[in-house]
């Protein structure tokens, strides 16, 4: 199945001063696709979903979305950033905004809604990741798991046209886990496109279309998660299975 693309890196080299952290890298993550990334502490895969925002820029090579390059700066970087959800291991709320002020913020002062509207599609979203009780609460107020739903929902509301996720359930107590999880594969089943960094190879397994694998810098396999779980090809790959199945 020939896949539309969304997101294409092409040939995209990062340096950090002397370090050479990403390294000669191709993806193409098609419209409604869920890339999971995968691979050893300092691989490069934090790197990679700071460049495709733009939060990070690159020496070399190309980053497009939807066609066009990504913006370098201005209006149309502040875009690019509502349109490239990012959710991160720490939560990154606003702590002295309540959960429904957090969803509602950037709607009024990026995509310009009024305070009603952007309340009224805020209380929508936090329906749907199961936290509309918690509208008029504090960060401080929630488990971790429930912070990370109200991060999702947040960059949500930006209507963005892929999400990235970097290690959304690594700070999360096992408990809570899985109500992450379930609003990530409740996206993945809407068609959200999605890059997902992550340890959780169940949801690798059941909810991605491919598995990307790093090491050192380099996209080391690109699978579907079928054929990477059961036939690894790398030594990399399989020496870090073994660790971590
Ligand atoms: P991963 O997310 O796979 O653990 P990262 O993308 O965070 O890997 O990091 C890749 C490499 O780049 C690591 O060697 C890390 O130490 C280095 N690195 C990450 N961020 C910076 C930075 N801001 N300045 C210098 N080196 C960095
Ligand atoms: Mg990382």
């Amino acid at each position: 199945m020939a896949v539309d693309p969304l997101i294409e890196l092409r040939n995209v080299n990062k340096y950090y001063g002397e370090l050479h952290v990403l390294r000669d890298i191709d993806l193409t993550v098609g419209k409604g696709e869920v890339v999971v990334v995968i691979g050893p502490s300092g691989s490069g895969k934090s790197t990679l979903c700071r460049t495709i925002n733009r939060l990070e820029t690159i020496e070399s090579g190309t980053i497009t979305l939807d066609g066009r390059p990504l913006p370098a700066e201005g209006k149309a970087l502040a875009r690019l950033r509502a349109e490239v959800g990012m959710v991160f291991q720490s939560f990154n709320l606003f702590a002295h905004k309540t959960v429904l002020q957090n969803v509602s913020l950037a709607q009024v002062k990026v995509r310009r809604r009024r305070q009603e509207e952007a309340d009224r599609r805020s209380r929508e979203l936090l329906d749907r990741v199961g936290l509309l009780n918690q509208a008029g609460k504090y960060p401080a107020q929630l488990s971790g798991g429930q912070q990370q739903r109200v991060a999702i929902a947040r960059a949500l509301a930006m209507e963005p046209k892929a999400m990235l996720f970097d290690e959304p359930t690594s700070a999360l107590d096992p408990e809570m886990i899985n109500e992450v999880l379930e609003v990530m594969r409740q996206l993945a089943r809407e068609g959200m496109t999605m890059v997902v960094v992550t340890h959780e190879m169940g949801f690798a397994r059941a909810s991605a279309n491919r598995v990307v694998f790093m090491a050192d810098g380099r996209i080391v396999e690109d699978r579907s998660p079928d054929e990477f779980f059961t036939h690894p090809r790398s030594d990399r790959a399989k020496d870090f299975l073994s660790k971590i199945l």
